[in-house]
């Protein structure tokens, strides 16, 4: 791969970099925005909404949605530029990421084309925020078990059920709902995807709260809600098909972006925070510890790079996905531990202190950083896809 941009990708970068700092409002940035990529209440949700909108009515939201459904049309590099710049700019996660990454890609995949005409450019604008309603309480790593059930009453379906862990929920305007439309057949084909107005009568939504304090997700509840037929995304009973699409897109999304920077960080809190009475960049145990995450993750940069070079390719997903996904949310959990080494007691308050100003960055880093191992496909089903598919190992 050749890491040189071209002339174009450099204007790209230049644009973007100059745009933001132009434009970005300070009090929306945030040191973890994937910590708070549901945001902590409705004002600030909003106030994200309206930075969504902004960017979009100058052309960065939907980098490589093709052009016809109101997007850049830009390539992966393009791709990988805006989040390396958006991210350096410490720049809040879009309130409507789930639309932008996952929902939409969907619809133009398997959508008709009143659903894309309907959903897509609303997507786009923020007009529509929306949730993902897979997980159930027994259906999470077994999402194929999932029992909530839309049945057939002619022109619409009537659901009932309930999902948990839906993030986001207490503010979307829209969920994709994968619901049991036919009991009798495998499993697997008998599930259909929905896309439901959350303001449907019959919806409850009741919050889950993180034990950091932050309400991220939600359980939602189905009462005897009435769905239209023209709500189907895709076939009826092949919604696993759809689904696949949209895990697809959601695991390519995850692992964790901002390791580089808490790194860093981290190193210059070390040569400051005192251990046994010295810096604790001065203990030989300190420095191997730290250095070994920052050769970690540049190891996962580049295997992050290996698995662009076999799509620019045109060659199909690979392992990848599964060793980032892993690798990427265990490399989040070690930074925590080691945060919890070296600043001690410091990563126990929520509260700035003289030595380490941004303490409650710690405080959440350790409570928060194991949620990724287990959103997206936990660590074990990962490992896994990786023993099966890359290994050839026999199934456990
Ligand atoms: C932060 C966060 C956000 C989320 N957001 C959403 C959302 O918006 N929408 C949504 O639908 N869901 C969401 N989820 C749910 C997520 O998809 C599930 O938590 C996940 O799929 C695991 O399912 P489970 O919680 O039911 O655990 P289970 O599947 O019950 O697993 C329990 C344990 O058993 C292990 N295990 C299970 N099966 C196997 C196996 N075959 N081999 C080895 N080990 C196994 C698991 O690894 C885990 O350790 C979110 C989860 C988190 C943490």
């Amino acid at each position: 791969m050749d890491f040189e941009y071209s002339p174009v990708q450099h204007a790209f970068y230049r644009e973007f970099r100059d745009w933001l700092t132009a434009n970005l409002p300070a009090d929306l940035c945030l040191d973890d925005p994937a910590d708070d990529r549901v945001a902590s209440d409705r004002e600030t949700f909003e106030r994200r909404r309206a930075w969504q909108k902004t960017m979009h009515a100058a052309g960065w939201v939907g980098i490589t949605w093709p052009k016809e459904y109101g997007g850049r049309g830009a390539g992966l590099i393009e791709r990988v530029i805006w989040e390396e710049e958006y991210a350096a700019a410490r720049a809040p996660v879009l309130p409507g990421s789930m639309g932008l990454n996952l929902v939409g890609p969907t619809i133009i995949h398997w959508g008709t084309d009143e659903q894309k005409r309907r959903h897509l450019p609303a997507i786009l604008n923020a007009d529509e925020v929306w949730c993902q309603g897979f997980s159930e309480p027994n259906a999470g790593s077994d999402l194929a078990s999932l029992r909530t059930r839309a049945v057939d009453q002619g022109d619409h379906y009537v659901v009932n059920g309930q999902k948990v862990w839906t993030s986001g929920a207490h503010f979307a305007h829209w969920i994709i709902l994968l619901a049991r439309t036919n009991p009798d057949a495998p499993r697997h084909q008998g599930i259909s995807c929905l896309l439901v107005p959350m303001t449907t009568p019959g919806i409850a939504v009741r919050p889950l709260v993180l034990m950091t304090g932050h309400h991220h997700f939600n359980e939602v509840f189905f009462t005897d809600v009435v769905v239209p037929k023209t709500n189907l995304l895709g076939p009826v009973n092949q919604g696993w098909r759809v689904a696949t699409t949209t895990l697809m897109y959601e695991r390519h999304a995850a692992g964790g972006r901002s390791h580089t920077a808490q790194i860093a960080r981290l190193m210059a809190l070390a040569r400051r925070v005192p251990v046994d009475g010295r810096p604790a960049w001065e203990h030989p145990w300190a420095r191997q510890r730290l250095v070994q995450l920052a050769i970690d993750c540049e190891a996962l940069k580049y295997t992050r790079l290996r698995s662009l070079t076999r799509q620019l390719r045109g060659e199909p997903p690979g392992p990848e996905g599964s060793i980032l996904k892993l690798t990427g949310s265990e490399l989040g959990v070690r930074i925590a531990d080691v945060a919890g080494e070296l600043l001690g007691m410091h990563v126990l308050v929520n509260q700035p202190s003289d030595v380490v100003p941004d303490a409650p960055r710690w405080f959440n880093r350790v409570l928060a950083a194991r949620q990724y191992t287990i959103s997206a496909g936990t660590s074990e089903i990962q490992r896994n896809i990786i023993g099966e598919r890359v290994l050839g190992l026999p199934k456990g």
